[in-house]
């Protein structure tokens, strides 16, 4: 029987980009053992306090129905989450309570775009994205950023790309580059969402890890709380992905449009999930204590790949990623990255897996134990130096 064009169309077939995990963890279930860099998620479970309040809520039957939009409690403690972080007076009224961040953002683009509607993303760009864009009747159009740039955006290409566009959706800090957007490529890029009338849908589920600079919310520049939609979730500030906790936040209209998303997709969230959130919430110590390991981690990085022929590390100013720029290799990044698998059991992600502004660039996800990291890195440095100077010979 036929699908709909929608539901064919969010991959638009082909390989997802992920082949190299794939293989990966096919090598693994094979008994093989593999150092993965591969994905963005805690070599940890979610903290113990958090897990206790689950298991209370659970126990005390906290397990019915709950309200679409989400707990009054937890929406209120996201608004002033939000608000103390921003600035920006946000009320339970401008919370919509989520399945993770994905669902967040699939709920901007669903409250924004209409059916063949442009919709512009920046290239590197996290693998869901065009296919959520897609999933709600938009069309994706991808905005380069430049490794030379740190990845940072510029202003006149996204202008360059927006005639006839409905939506912007920017992420800082990022997946996959790192990169923490600064205040005046911010301001540039809000200037233009005011000026050609669009919805900026800002991805912010990093914001907790910020090594370098400040993470700026543009929700909060003049004029944006009006036109910003901003995703936010606990899977990677507090090691809860599985729990799939995240939220939208904007204008209070739209999210009382989105919450009757929320009624005819995930009629509401768990109650106990939703319980344990508001412990995470409660406690600053437990997101600091999520973040600190990618911290050191990132430092780690830099010390073990300084001044290494054939590679160099982007700035890694915040998130859970090391983006390494492998070209003096001669290698593609699904080149690099399918020989380090093979040469070494080392599994990191290919640049081109997130974009073609990525290609010539390996994704390090830092998400090994520190000793394990260091012997991963110090191998993949070995083998971009061998392969650099090899590549060099034959010029
Ligand atoms: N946005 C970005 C940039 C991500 O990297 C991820 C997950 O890796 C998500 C959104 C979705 O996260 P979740 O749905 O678990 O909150």
């Amino acid at each position: 029987m036929q699908l709909s064009r929608r539901i064919e169309g969010i991959t638009e077939g082909g390989s997802d980009g992920w082949d190299l995990f794939h293989r990966a963890r096919a090598m693994q279930a094979a008994g093989q053992s593999v150092l993965d860099l591969t994905v963005g998620e805690h070599d940890r479970p979610t903290p113990r306090p958090i897990l206790d309040a689950m298991h209370a809520a659970a126990t005390a039957g906290h397990t019915g129905y709950t309200v679409a939009p989400g707990l009054p409690a937890l929406r209120t403690a996201v608004a002033e989450r939000v608000e103390a972080r921003t600035g920006v007076p946000t009320r339970a009224e401008n919370v919509l309570i989520t399945a993770g961040g994905q669902a967040a953002l699939f709920a901007a683009q669903m409250a924004v775009l209409d059916p063949g509607d442009r919709a512009l993303h920046l290239d590197p760009y996290y693998a869901t994205y065009p296919g959520t864009i897609r999933a709600a009747g938009g069309v994706p159009v991808t905005v380069p950023t430049r490794p030379e740039d740190g990845f940072q955006p510029r202003a006149p290409d996204v202008e360059a790309a927006a005639e006839g566009a409905r939506t912007l959706l920017i992420n800082t800090p990022n997946n996959p580059t790192g990169a923490v957007y600064d205040r005046a490529t911010l301001e540039g890029l809000a200037e233009l969402c005011r000026r050609r009338g669009l919805w900026l849908i800002s991805d912010e589920v990093y914001d907790t890890q910020v090594w370098e600079g400040v993470h700026l919310s543009p929700r909060a520049l003049p004029g944006m709380s009006e036109r910003t939609l901003v995703a936010g979730s606990l899977s990677k500030s507090h090691a809860m992905t599985g729990s799939r906790l995240g939220w939208i936040v904007g204008p209070e209209a739209a999210i009382a449009r989105m919450a009757d998303l929320a009624t005819v997709t995930t009629y509401g969230l768990p109650g106990f999930i939703q319980d344990a959130g508001l412990v995470a919430l409660s406690d600053p110590a437990l997101e600091a204590e999520i973040a600190a390991p990618f911290r050191r981690r990132r430092d780690l990085a830099r010390r073990v790949l300084a001044g290494r022929p054939g590679l160099r590390l982007l700035p890694a100013q915040g998130a859970m990623y090391a983006m390494l720029d492998i070209r003096p290799t001669g290698m593609s990044g699904t080149v690099f990255a399918e020989a380090l698998l093979d040469a070494h059991r080392i599994a990191a992600m290919p640049g081109e897996s997130f974009g073609a502004a990525a290609a010539g660039h390996l994704r390090v996800a830092l998400t090994l134990d520190d000793a394990r990291l260091a012997e991963a890195l110090e191998a993949l440095a070995t083998f971009a130096a061998l392969t650099a100077a090899r590549a060099g010979a034959s010029a």
